[in-house]
Protein backbone atom coordinates (compact mmCIF):
# COMPACT_ATOMS: atom_id res chain seq x y z
CA UNK A 1 0.00 0.00 0.00
CA UNK A 2 1.47 3.37 -1.02
CA UNK A 3 2.19 5.44 2.11
CA UNK A 4 0.07 9.02 2.47
CA UNK A 5 0.72 11.84 3.56
CA UNK A 6 2.95 14.86 2.40
CA UNK A 7 7.07 14.40 2.32
CA UNK A 8 10.14 16.36 1.21
CA UNK A 9 12.33 14.76 -1.23
CA UNK A 10 15.18 15.37 -1.72
CA UNK A 11 17.19 13.26 -4.86
CA UNK A 12 20.68 13.51 -6.38
CA UNK A 13 20.95 17.22 -4.94
CA UNK A 14 24.05 19.24 -5.70
CA UNK A 15 24.37 22.92 -4.59
CA UNK A 16 26.67 25.67 -5.68
CA UNK A 17 27.44 28.60 -3.06
CA UNK A 18 29.50 31.20 -5.13
CA UNK A 19 30.75 28.87 -7.57
CA UNK A 20 32.03 26.38 -5.20
CA UNK A 21 30.06 22.86 -4.86
CA UNK A 22 28.99 22.29 -1.32
CA UNK A 23 26.69 19.74 -1.51
CA UNK A 24 27.18 16.93 -3.97
CA UNK A 25 24.62 14.50 -4.11
CA UNK A 26 22.43 14.60 -1.26
CA UNK A 27 19.45 12.24 -1.10
CA UNK A 28 16.52 12.66 1.64
CA UNK A 29 13.00 11.57 2.19
CA UNK A 30 11.07 12.97 4.89
CA UNK A 31 7.53 11.94 5.36
CA UNK A 32 4.57 13.49 7.52
CA UNK A 33 4.46 12.06 10.93
CA UNK A 34 8.10 11.05 10.90
CA UNK A 35 11.22 12.44 13.41
CA UNK A 36 14.81 12.98 11.29
CA UNK A 37 17.74 14.32 12.46
CA UNK A 38 20.87 15.23 10.19
CA UNK A 39 24.20 15.22 12.41
CA UNK A 40 28.07 16.44 11.03
CA UNK A 41 30.93 18.18 11.65
CA UNK A 42 31.44 21.78 10.87
CA UNK A 43 31.68 22.50 7.29
CA UNK A 44 30.01 19.34 6.35
CA UNK A 45 27.44 21.50 4.60
CA UNK A 46 24.15 21.24 7.03
CA UNK A 47 23.52 24.88 7.03
CA UNK A 48 23.76 24.97 3.26
CA UNK A 49 21.18 22.26 2.82
CA UNK A 50 18.65 24.29 4.78
CA UNK A 51 19.26 27.55 3.31
CA UNK A 52 19.00 25.24 -0.09
CA UNK A 53 15.46 24.22 1.30
CA UNK A 54 14.64 27.36 2.16
CA UNK A 55 15.32 28.71 -0.99
CA UNK A 56 18.00 31.51 0.15
CA UNK A 57 19.06 32.83 -3.25
CA UNK A 58 22.52 32.50 -2.07
CA UNK A 59 22.40 28.70 -2.76
CA UNK A 60 22.21 27.77 -6.37
CA UNK A 61 20.81 24.04 -6.70
CA UNK A 62 22.92 22.73 -10.10
CA UNK A 63 21.73 19.38 -9.95
CA UNK A 64 19.03 17.06 -8.54
CA UNK A 65 15.35 18.02 -7.47
CA UNK A 66 13.64 19.26 -4.36
CA UNK A 67 10.09 18.01 -3.70
CA UNK A 68 7.40 18.73 -1.78
CA UNK A 69 4.29 17.40 -1.65
CA UNK A 70 4.71 15.92 -5.12
CA UNK A 71 5.93 19.21 -6.86
CA UNK A 72 9.13 20.29 -7.45
CA UNK A 73 9.57 23.15 -5.13
CA UNK A 74 12.92 24.28 -5.70
CA UNK A 75 11.87 27.11 -7.64
CA UNK A 76 9.79 28.51 -6.15
CA UNK A 77 9.94 31.48 -3.77
CA UNK A 78 10.22 31.11 0.10
CA UNK A 79 7.15 32.72 1.04
CA UNK A 80 5.42 30.05 -1.76
CA UNK A 81 7.26 26.79 0.39
CA UNK A 82 5.94 28.19 3.39
CA UNK A 83 2.31 28.48 2.02
CA UNK A 84 2.81 24.73 1.01
CA UNK A 85 3.36 23.51 4.77
CA UNK A 86 7.17 23.64 4.51
CA UNK A 87 8.02 25.57 7.92
CA UNK A 88 11.84 26.91 7.20
CA UNK A 89 12.93 28.13 10.78
CA UNK A 90 14.90 30.94 9.52
CA UNK A 91 16.92 34.45 10.74
CA UNK A 92 13.74 36.45 9.50
CA UNK A 93 15.76 39.37 7.81
CA UNK A 94 18.12 40.75 10.15
CA UNK A 95 16.73 44.62 10.39
CA UNK A 96 13.17 45.66 9.48
CA UNK A 97 13.07 48.73 11.21
CA UNK A 98 9.42 49.40 13.14
CA UNK A 99 8.12 45.68 12.66
CA UNK A 100 7.59 44.06 16.40
CA UNK A 101 8.15 40.08 17.27
CA UNK A 102 4.25 40.14 17.23
CA UNK A 103 3.34 41.95 14.03
CA UNK A 104 5.84 39.62 12.14
CA UNK A 105 4.01 36.63 13.66
CA UNK A 106 1.00 37.78 12.85
CA UNK A 107 1.82 38.70 9.31
CA UNK A 108 3.34 35.32 8.78
CA UNK A 109 0.29 33.68 9.91
CA UNK A 110 -1.95 35.54 7.78
CA UNK A 111 0.48 34.78 4.63
CA UNK A 112 0.70 31.28 5.33
CA UNK A 113 -2.99 30.82 6.00
CA UNK A 114 -4.12 32.95 2.76
CA UNK A 115 -5.45 35.60 4.64
CA UNK A 116 -6.03 39.39 3.02
CA UNK A 117 -7.11 42.28 3.59
CA UNK A 118 -9.17 42.23 0.70
CA UNK A 119 -10.97 38.89 1.91
CA UNK A 120 -11.46 40.41 5.19
CA UNK A 121 -10.61 37.54 7.28
CA UNK A 122 -7.18 38.81 8.80
CA UNK A 123 -6.57 37.76 12.10
CA UNK A 124 -7.23 40.43 14.72
CA UNK A 125 -4.95 41.32 17.20
CA UNK A 126 -7.21 39.99 19.76
CA UNK A 127 -7.42 36.79 18.02
CA UNK A 128 -3.62 36.74 17.73
CA UNK A 129 -2.87 37.20 21.00
CA UNK A 130 -4.99 34.36 22.42
CA UNK A 131 -4.07 31.76 20.11
CA UNK A 132 0.00 33.06 20.83
CA UNK A 133 -0.39 32.89 24.54
CA UNK A 134 -1.33 29.73 24.90
CA UNK A 135 1.76 28.75 22.98
CA UNK A 136 4.16 30.95 25.27
CA UNK A 137 3.27 29.15 28.35
CA UNK A 138 5.13 25.93 26.31
CA UNK A 139 8.08 27.89 25.51
CA UNK A 140 8.07 29.37 28.27
CA UNK A 141 8.28 32.94 26.96
CA UNK A 142 7.35 36.32 28.38
CA UNK A 143 4.86 38.20 26.51
CA UNK A 144 6.65 41.24 26.86
CA UNK A 145 9.00 38.98 24.04
CA UNK A 146 6.36 40.07 21.66
CA UNK A 147 6.39 43.32 21.63
CA UNK A 148 10.22 43.64 20.67
CA UNK A 149 11.66 44.56 17.83
CA UNK A 150 12.72 41.73 15.65
CA UNK A 151 16.26 40.31 15.99
CA UNK A 152 16.61 43.68 18.51
CA UNK A 153 19.04 41.85 21.51
CA UNK A 154 17.65 38.50 21.17
CA UNK A 155 20.08 36.22 22.72
CA UNK A 156 21.07 32.81 20.31
CA UNK A 157 18.62 31.32 22.99
CA UNK A 158 15.55 33.55 22.45
CA UNK A 159 16.08 33.58 18.64
CA UNK A 160 15.53 30.01 19.32
CA UNK A 161 12.72 30.00 21.09
CA UNK A 162 11.14 32.67 18.41
CA UNK A 163 12.29 30.49 15.79
CA UNK A 164 9.82 27.36 17.69
CA UNK A 165 6.90 30.01 18.67
CA UNK A 166 7.05 30.89 14.80
CA UNK A 167 6.91 27.52 13.68
CA UNK A 168 4.12 26.15 16.46
CA UNK A 169 2.22 29.24 15.13
CA UNK A 170 2.50 28.16 11.62
CA UNK A 171 1.91 24.69 12.21
CA UNK A 172 3.81 23.04 9.54
CA UNK A 173 3.64 20.01 7.25
CA UNK A 174 7.36 19.80 7.49
CA UNK A 175 9.69 21.59 9.59
CA UNK A 176 13.17 22.06 8.98
CA UNK A 177 15.07 23.80 12.00
CA UNK A 178 18.75 24.10 11.61
CA UNK A 179 20.58 24.42 15.01
CA UNK A 180 22.98 27.46 14.92
CA UNK A 181 26.20 26.18 15.94
CA UNK A 182 26.62 28.79 18.64
CA UNK A 183 25.80 28.92 22.17
CA UNK A 184 22.59 27.25 22.36
CA UNK A 185 22.14 26.88 26.01
CA UNK A 186 21.15 23.39 27.43
CA UNK A 187 18.05 24.77 28.69
CA UNK A 188 16.98 26.16 25.31
CA UNK A 189 18.10 23.16 23.88
CA UNK A 190 15.34 21.27 25.95
CA UNK A 191 12.52 23.81 25.13
CA UNK A 192 13.30 23.69 21.51
CA UNK A 193 13.46 19.46 21.33
CA UNK A 194 10.41 19.59 23.91
CA UNK A 195 8.53 21.79 21.69
CA UNK A 196 9.17 19.84 18.46
CA UNK A 197 8.19 16.49 20.16
CA UNK A 198 4.83 18.15 21.65
CA UNK A 199 3.75 18.91 17.71
CA UNK A 200 5.16 15.77 16.40
CA UNK A 201 1.82 13.45 15.70
CA UNK A 202 1.03 11.95 12.30
CA UNK A 203 0.49 15.51 10.39
CA UNK A 204 4.08 16.43 11.61
CA UNK A 205 7.18 15.96 10.21
CA UNK A 206 10.19 17.12 11.08
CA UNK A 207 14.40 17.82 10.42
CA UNK A 208 16.74 18.94 12.85
CA UNK A 209 19.81 19.69 11.85
CA UNK A 210 22.62 20.21 14.74
CA UNK A 211 25.97 18.92 15.50
CA UNK A 212 25.15 18.51 18.96
CA UNK A 213 24.72 14.99 19.81
CA UNK A 214 22.90 15.85 22.81
CA UNK A 215 19.95 17.18 21.60
CA UNK A 216 18.87 13.49 20.35
CA UNK A 217 18.29 12.67 23.96
CA UNK A 218 15.81 14.88 24.11
CA UNK A 219 14.38 14.99 20.43
CA UNK A 220 14.85 10.50 20.20
CA UNK A 221 14.56 11.18 16.55
CA UNK A 222 13.27 7.70 14.56
CA UNK A 223 15.80 8.50 11.81
CA UNK A 224 19.18 10.24 12.43
CA UNK A 225 21.57 10.78 9.53
CA UNK A 226 25.07 11.72 9.37
CA UNK A 227 26.61 14.27 6.61
CA UNK A 228 30.02 14.83 5.65
CA UNK A 229 31.80 16.19 2.96
CA UNK A 230 28.02 17.81 1.34
CA UNK A 231 26.07 13.85 1.47
CA UNK A 232 24.39 11.84 3.58
CA UNK A 233 27.04 9.33 4.33
CA UNK A 234 25.09 7.10 6.60
CA UNK A 235 21.30 6.68 8.02
CA UNK A 236 19.87 4.83 10.90
CA UNK A 237 17.76 4.93 13.95
CA UNK A 238 18.03 5.46 17.54
CA UNK A 239 21.17 3.45 17.98
CA UNK A 240 22.99 5.38 15.36
CA UNK A 241 22.74 8.66 17.72
CA UNK A 242 24.24 6.63 20.80
CA UNK A 243 26.97 5.70 18.53
CA UNK A 244 27.57 9.16 17.42
CA UNK A 245 27.54 10.09 20.66
CA UNK A 246 30.37 7.71 22.04
CA UNK A 247 32.53 7.69 18.39
CA UNK A 248 32.10 10.97 17.17
CA UNK A 249 32.44 11.15 13.11
CA UNK A 250 36.10 9.70 12.90
CA UNK A 251 35.23 6.23 11.99
CA UNK A 252 32.60 6.87 9.14
CA UNK A 253 35.26 9.18 7.55
CA UNK A 254 37.85 5.94 7.75
CA UNK A 255 34.96 3.66 6.75
CA UNK A 256 34.79 4.82 3.37
CA UNK A 257 33.12 8.65 4.37
CA UNK A 258 34.02 10.58 1.53
CA UNK A 259 37.05 12.50 2.51
CA UNK A 260 36.89 16.37 2.99
CA UNK A 261 39.03 18.25 0.33
P1 LIG B 1 27.74 23.29 8.44
O1 LIG B 1 26.43 23.96 8.67
O2 LIG B 1 27.64 21.81 8.34
O3 LIG B 1 28.79 23.72 9.41
P2 LIG B 1 27.91 24.94 6.07
O4 LIG B 1 26.81 24.54 5.16
O5 LIG B 1 27.71 26.16 6.87
O6 LIG B 1 28.28 23.71 6.99
O7 LIG B 1 29.23 25.11 5.22
C1 LIG B 1 29.73 24.15 4.31
C2 LIG B 1 30.79 24.78 3.45
O8 LIG B 1 30.20 25.77 2.61
C3 LIG B 1 31.89 25.49 4.21
O9 LIG B 1 33.11 25.21 3.54
C4 LIG B 1 31.54 26.95 4.10
O10 LIG B 1 32.68 27.74 4.11
C5 LIG B 1 30.82 27.02 2.76
N1 LIG B 1 29.75 28.03 2.76
C6 LIG B 1 28.54 27.90 3.33
N2 LIG B 1 27.78 28.98 3.17
C7 LIG B 1 28.53 29.84 2.49
C8 LIG B 1 28.31 31.17 2.02
N3 LIG B 1 27.15 31.81 2.23
N4 LIG B 1 29.32 31.75 1.34
C9 LIG B 1 30.47 31.11 1.12
N5 LIG B 1 30.74 29.86 1.54
C10 LIG B 1 29.79 29.23 2.22
MG1 LIG C 1 25.62 25.15 10.18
Amino acid sequence: MAKTGFSLEIKGLHVSVESKEILTGLDLSVRQGEAHAIMGPNGSGKSTLANTILGHPKYEVTDGRIIFGGKDVSKLETDERAKAGLFLAMQYPTEIPGVTFSGFLRSAMNSVQGRTEKRGDLLSVVEFRDIVEEKLKVLKMDSGFLERYLNEGFSGGEKKRAEVLQMMLLAPKIAVLDETDSGLDIDSLKIVALAVKRMSGPSFGSLVITHYHRILRYLAPDHVHVMLGGRIVRSGGPALARTLEAKGYGWLRERGGPRRK
